[in-house]
Parts: structure tokens; C-alpha cells; sequence
């Protein structure tokens, strides 16, 4: 076991030593990257065409369980997003719109079925490059990617169906800016719902992980969409900050940090320009006496480990009720045990690296900052790799509502507890941070999934699971946790005007 206090606490850092030895041993199980193709570097796209960034410049992408640089990525300025703009401004006043709604829902179905085709290859590269585990990237990211350009291939040619009474029409230009994550399924989430509705897009991927919205333009142009229905351009926060104060766009849609989602909103205020913003959150599990015990501790560890906790909605909050608090914490402790950290292409992996340097010390940062807090640090003894960014998961016990580590987003496979006694001091918790993204509660009784359920000030309220999506549900938050919804019918009327 491992009671880590403040003189022993270690960071795990890319070099460190292995501590412990594990209990769990497996023969490795490696999925095969030898049919998954990376150029050496990638251009911008735009109007249909890969083209070189007019500053000349590159950026490197790397895997980060290894280190290992993949490929380069161009970086766009504002003149090469002018050229996006333009030929998304183009492609929506002329080609695109004069095909029929029909015809826009086919290729939607063109390029969920090509996706389906691929899926193994992105798999692969989403892995790759942003450190997931290939179990995640393979059974959840990208199936629910084909499912969203189905789904809203399916709305294309219906629109008015879905809005009956109203005459919807495209709002126009997209500029649509997006988190590393869940890189292409954030992509599907942005560009399936805007073509479905006629609307042209300039995307930009998140600096660490642009491998498969590359990929993706690839595909756009086997497909053979029209030239600037779908502009792909890379870069950092500056070229984000471009696309936010374009004159000539007409919707923003963002996904990633409630710092930025502020920043953002902030340069939109007083322009025409419709937005939907989807933020952070710091997601609360509730988990009452009554609840089966045994099913309620996998929801939880697949609810914060699941994806590093790199999730907007992770369960990073766990509120036991007191009757059952030790026996649920012992439970977390031992299956935490069994999980498995290491290799994100190995298909035995169950927690991946984390994303980058950045996201690496911003989660050993908050350990410090629980330490001084005075919370108890219990972290799983497993093996981790010596090279490439790893954590080991995390339970934080003894914090109390006004810690950091229970207010802000760590983002990391860290997870805290509180206990509870009724109902109303749960709902009263779960309710006091500045997000309202997602929250869970597991109980035999549904009248308190009610009761819980209409109490939370939380877009989502998943009840006896946790983590479960779906394209035709809508998703977003309250509070700090974002403006607007995306999925579903709500994500479809968000890519129109009426
Ligand atoms: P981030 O730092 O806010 O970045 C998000 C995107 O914005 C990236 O593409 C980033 O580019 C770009 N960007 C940075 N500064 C910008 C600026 N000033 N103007 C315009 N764009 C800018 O967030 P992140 O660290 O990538 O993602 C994690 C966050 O996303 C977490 O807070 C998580 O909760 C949130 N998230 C929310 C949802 C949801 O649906 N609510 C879903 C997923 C993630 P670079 O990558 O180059 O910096
Ligand atoms: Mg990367």
C-alpha cells in the first residue's frame, strides 16, 4: 500500500525509478502502429488543398508516452487564416449551398462510413498522439466519431422537420476551435452538426494532439466534399485567438478551458457573432448506502481514471454517503490496485500517458497543492514507465469543500472524497464549485435519482453508470462549465438561425 505524506511524496516524473513492484502482471500486448501512415510533416488545409503556412514555420508533435516526435505541423498565422476564412466564406456562397440538403446528408454519410473503414489507423494515431489508451480510442472515441456524422447525416435533408413551424436556414462561416482530449471525436461533436446544416468550417485543432483532424482532411478530400466546406488549420492559442476575431465568421464554437471560453467570450461581446462554449467542470459522484457497492466502485473508476481524467465530465469528485464510506474507499483502493498505467498502444493498458508536459506538472502541481492542504494522498503502487508522462491514479481523503483540489479542475486521474449524510447536504456539495458540467449518483432507489438528479445544477446527471455518451443526447453545462449545448437536436438548432 501506498500512504504518501508530505516527506515522501515524490512527483513521478519521465525519469523516475519504479517504486513498488506490481502485483498484476501481463504479457504485453501491443496493438500493431505498422499500418497506421504519418508524413513526415503536414501542411494547412485549406480550399480543399494542403498548403504551406505563409510564415514558413513548423511545430513539433510528440508522443507522449515516449517522447518520440511524430511528425511536424504547420503553423498558421493571421494571413494564412484569411485564406481559410475566404475559402470557407466562397464554398458557402456558392457550391455548397447550391446542393441539396440531401445531397450534404450523403456526404456526411460518405465520411462516417470512410471513418468506420479507418477506424483501426485512427485508432492508432489518436493513441499515438495524444497518449489515450488504444481500448478507449478503438471501443469509444471512434465509434461515437462515426455515430455523430451519421447521426447528423440522418438531420441534414429534416431540418425543418426538427424545428417545425420555424424556417431554419445555415448561419454561415464556423470558426470552430477545439481541446486535445478527445481530438477527433471533439472534431465530429464541431464540423457533423455544422455541414448537416449547410455551414462551412476553419477548424483548429489543439496543439498537442492535430495528428487526426489531419487525417481527417485527407479523408475530406477522398470523399470528395466540395473545396472549403471544411478548412483545417494548425497552430497554437494565437491561432485560435485569429479565428475569435475574424470579422468575416459568423459562429464560434469552443470546446477547452473555462480560462480561454472567458477570454473568448470577452472579444465576442458586442459582435453579431453567435458562439457556444463548452468549458471545464469538476463533476461530482454521489453514492448513497443503498447503492450496489461492487458496481458503483467500477462507475467510479471508470468515471475519473477512464482517459487519464483528462475529461471535461471525469467524476473528480467522489461524495460517499457515511455508512458505507470505508468499505467504498477500501474497495476504490484495492481495484486501483489493479489497474494497469503504462503503454497507451497496449491493449491490456487501462490509464495512458498524460497528454504533455504542461498537463503533467499542472497535475503534480494540485498533488502539492492537497499535501498542503493537509488531504491524504493514496496513490496505486503500480509499475509505471520510465520515459514519456505518467501518474499514478490518486485519492485524495480528508478535504473539505473549500480545498482547491475540490473546487478547481485537475484534470488528471485524481480523485477526492467527501461524505455525506442526507440527501440535501449531498445535493449541497456536489452543487458548490463554479462548474455544472456532468454529475452521477448511484442509488437502489429511484426516487432519489429524482430527487438527486433534479437538485444537480449540472447539464448531465448520469444515474448507476457514468461517462456514457450518445449523439443524440445533448451535452453541456451550467455556471462556469459553458454556454450552450452541443448534440442532438440542441447541437443541430446551435448551427442555425431562425
Ligand atoms: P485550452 O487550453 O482552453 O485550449 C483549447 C483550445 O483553444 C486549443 O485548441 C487551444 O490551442 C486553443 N486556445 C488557447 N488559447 C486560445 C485563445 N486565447 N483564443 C482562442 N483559442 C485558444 O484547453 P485544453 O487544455 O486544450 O483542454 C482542456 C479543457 O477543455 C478542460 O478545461 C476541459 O474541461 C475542457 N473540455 C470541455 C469539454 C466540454 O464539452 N465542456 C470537452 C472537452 C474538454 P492550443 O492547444 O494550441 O493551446
Ligand atoms: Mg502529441
Amino acid at each position: 500500500m501506498n500512504e504518501v505524506t508530505k516527506e515522501t511524496y515524490k512527483p513521478t516524473s519521465p525519469n523516475s525509478k519504479l517504486d513498488f513492484a506490481s502485483v498484476w502482471e501481463y504479457a504485453p500486448a501491443p496493438e500493431s502502429a505498422s499500418h497506421a501512415e504519418v508524413k513526415n510533416k503536414y501542411e494547412l488545409f485549406i480550399g480543399g488543398k494542403f498548403v504551406k503556412p505563409s510564415s514558413g514555420n513548423y511545430f513539433e508533435s510528440t508522443n507522449p508516452a515516449n517522447g518520440e516526435v511524430i511528425t511536424e505541423f504547420a503553423e498558421a498565422s493571421k494571413s494564412d487564416v484569411n485564406k481559410a476564412v475566404k475559402a470557407a466564406r466562397k464554398a458557402f456562397e456558392g457550391e455548397w449551398s447550391s446542393i441539396s440538403a440531401k445531397e450534404r446528408g450523403k456526404y456526411l454519410y460518405r465520411i462516417a462510413r470512410m471513418i468506420q473503414e479507418r477506424a483501426r489507423e485512427f485508432a492508432v494515431l489518436e493513441s499515438m498522439d495524444g497518449g489515450k489508451p488504444i481500448r478507449e480510442s478503438r471501443d469509444v472515441d471512434i465509434p461515437l466519431v462515426a455515430a455523430h456524422f451519421f447521426y447528423y447525416a440522418g438531420w441534414a435533408d429534416k431540418l425543418e422537420y426538427a424545428f417545425p413551424g420555424q424556417k431554419p436556414e445555415a448561419v454561415g462561416v464556423c470558426g470552430q476551435i477545439i481541446p486535445w482530449n478527445f481530438p477527433l471525436l471533439m472534431l465530429a461533436w464541431k464540423i457533423a452538426p455544422a455541414l448537416a446544416c449547410g455551414n462551412t468550417v476553419v477548424l483548429k485543432p489543439a496543439e498537442t494532439t492535430s495528428l487526426t483532424a489531419l487525417k481527417f482532411a485527407e479523408l475530406v478530400q477522398e470523399a470528395g466534399l466540395p473545396d472549403g466546406v471544411v478548412n483545417i488549420v494548425t497552430g497554437a492559442g494565437e491561432t485560435g485567438a485569429e479565428i475569435v476575431n475574424h470579422k468575416d465568421i459568423d459562429k464560434i464554437a469552443f470546446t477547452g478551458s473555462t480560462g480561454v471560453g472567458k477570454l473568448i467570450q470577452r472579444s465576442l461581446a458586442g459582435t453579431d457573432k453567435k458562439f457556444t462554449l463548452e468549458l471545464g467542470g469538476k463533476g461530482a459522484m454521489i453514492v448513497f448506502e443503498d447503492a450496489p457497492i461492487d458496481q458503483a466502485v467500477e462507475g467510479i473508476i471508470n468515471a475519473i481514471f477512464f482517459n487519464q481524467g483528462h475529461v471535461c465530465c471525469a467524476g473528480s469528485r467522489l461524495l460517499v454517503q457515511e455508512g458505507v464510506a470505508d468499505t467504498v474507499m477500501q474497495k476504490l483502493k484495492d481495484r486501483m490496485e489493479s489497474l494497469i498505467v503504462g503503454d497507451p498502444l497496449d491493449k491490456n493498458t487501462d490509464v495512458g500517458a498524460i497528454n504533455s508536459q504542461g498537463q503533467f506538472e499542472t497535475i503534480n502541481k494540485y498533488l502539492k497543492i492537497a499535501l498542503d492542504e493537509g488531504a491524504d494522498v493514496y496513490q496505486s503502487t503500480c509499475n509505471i514507465p520510465e520515459n514519456g508522462y505518467f501518474v499514478r491514479p490518486t485519492l485524495l481523503s480528508n478535504v473539505s469543500q473549500s480545498n482547491r483540489v475540490v473546487q478547481e479542475e485537475i484534470f488528471g486521474p485524481v480523485l477526492t472524497i467527501q461524505t455525506f449524510r442526507t440527501a440535501d447536504e449531498a445535493i449541497q456539495k456536489a452543487n458548490n464549485t463554479p462548474f455544472g458540467l456532468a454529475g452521477g449518483v448511484w442509488t437502489d432507489k429511484g426516487s432519489k435519482i429524482f430527487k438527486v438528479g433534479s437538485g444537480l445544477r449540472s447539464g448531465v446527471v448520469w444515474a448507476n453508470t457514468y461517462n456514457k455518451f450518445d449523439p443524440t443526447s445533448p451535452f453541456g453545462g451550467y455556471k462556469e462549465s459553458g454556454v450552450g449545448r452541443e448534440g442532438g437536436l440542441h447541437g443541430l438548432g446551435a448551427y442555425l438561425k431562425f
